[in-house]
């Protein structure tokens, strides 16, 4: 009989395999039984579909759309849709996972999904993302709704995608159904407080953790890697809570002032600036690995997957990494930076506020009722704040990373509500 030979060690780690080896270790730390184990790790539904768009110049171009239902044992299957050129099955099925184990350590009642387009939304007009957008909408129309899949921005999409995804969806049922997908802008009943929520989520992890690692935000600093919707407004609060931001970076480059880079200028200069970084003043411009490795307190990885990786990691100077992005530290960098005594705090805590506020979101297009920007910021600042300690004690009381612990605390929960629903 011949051997199976095992599959070769790749350099870049694909991120199903980086969730899997970390399911694999949380599960095997709780003590999962076999068989809950195997339904866990299997997605739900995968759906790919193609979508031919007429294009401005009149030519029809195919695209492939996805969605991956991981989950709906704790609700609804709840996550975003990203537009970009990197997307393919094995990514968009580590990212339904991530917002199962991400709904779960939160508490919301929500099971985990993700979908995505491989395209390239920047060398797109507004009219052709909207044709791809309700083309994608059609083709999933049986799978989305706001009792059984409701997505919501991601990477490359945003308020103006999920209105359109809203509108085609109520046009399909001839009624209003706002529910149907989060984000919205607020005019279509989109909350107050969600653009800014996953940013808000992430400074309040990290001042979580510079409390036990008894860090003065007063006296901290930090570089923030992506400046998309996550990563500017984690670097805005935090930098409105003391901490010095020392660099952020983008697509067009990273960017570096020891004394500080004042954010909201950035922010400006951005939305000015077509949404890029390209030529600000006040900073050097550095190589975005060299951000990375920067000697400050806190890092935030808020672009993409793998970024800290075996070819980086121990180079890492930070004393603390909150993960804004989904997957940034690929599973095997995990044990090095352990080693090293860096605290993180992984994505499906720290990136979590998204989500709760789309959470918010929905129940507040079911109850027909509006909150105040207040109550949105304190309930959520309140989850966030449970989940991070809940999390923390798990890791002592197992031994384990933060990351570890965070997946303990998902799949329990997760296992422990299969039981009671039971299945064939
Ligand atoms: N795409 C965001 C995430 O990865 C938000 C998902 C949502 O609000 O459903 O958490």
């Amino acid at each position: 009989m011949a051997y199976i030979e095992p599959a070769p060690i790749k350099d870049k780690e694909n991120p199903f395999e980086s969730m899997m080896s970390r399911f694999h270790i949380a599960a095997q730390t709780l003590g999962l039984d076999d068989e809950i184990y195997n339904v866990l790790k299997s997605p739900a539904k995968q759906v790919l579909v193609s979508l031919p768009i007429t294009m401005d110049d009149g030519s029809i171009q195919v695209f492939e759309g996805y969605r991956v239902i991981h989950s709906n044992i704790l609700g609804p299957s709840k996550g975003g849709i990203r537009y970009d050129m990197g997307v393919n099955l094995d990514e968009v099925k580590a990212l339904a996972a991530w917002m199962t184990w991400k709904c779960a350590v939160v508490d919301i009642p929500y099971g985990g999904a993700k979908g995505g387009i491989r395209c390239n939304p920047r060398q797109m007009s507004a009219g052709e993302i909207e044709r791809l957008t309700r083309a994608f909408t059609s083709a999933l129309i049986e799978i989305f709704g706001p009792d059984r899949d409701i997505p919501a921005p991601d990477m490359g999409t945003g308020p103006r995608e999920m209105a359109w995804l809203m509108d085609q969806y109520s046009r399909s049922y001839g009624r209003t159904e706002n529910a149907v997908v989060t984000g919205k802008p607020l005019v279509l009943g989109g909350s107050l407080g969600r653009q800014e929520a996953t940013g808000r989520g992430v400074m309040v992890s990290a001042l979580a953790a510079m409390e036990k690692l008894k860090i003065n935000p007063y006296r901290a600093t930090c570089a923030v890697q992506g400046f998309g919707n996550v990563g500017s407004f984690a670097a805005l609060l935090l930098e409105e809570r003391g901490l010095k931001v020392v660099a952020i970076s983008d697509l067009s480059g990273a960017y570096y002032n020891p004394k500080g880079i004042q954010i909201h200028e950035a922010i400006e200069y951005r939305n000015k600036n077509n949404g890029s970084l390209e030529g600000m003043e006040g900073a050097e411009k550095i190589g975005g690995d060299e951000l990375l490795e920067l000697d400050v307190d806190l890092l935030i990885p808020a672009a993409k997957e793998d970024v800290i990786t075996i070819q980086n990691a121990e180079r890492i100077k930070a004393r603390l990494i909150v993960e804004g992005a989904n997957g940034p530290t690929s599973a095997r960098a995990d044990n090095i930076i352990n080693d090293k005594g860096i605290m993180v705090a992984p994505d499906i805590l720290a990136n979590a506020g998204g989500v709760t506020v789309s959470y918010f979101e929905w129940v507040q297009n079911r109850l027909g009722y509006k909150w105040t920007g207040e109550r949105v910021n304190r309930r959520s600042d309140r989850i966030m704040k449970e989940a991070f300690d809940n999390v923390y004690r798990t890791s002592i009381e197992y031994k384990v990373s933060m990351r570890i612990a965070a997946y303990i605390v998902a799949i329990d929960k997760v296992a422990k509500t299969y039981k009671f629903r039971g299945g064939f």
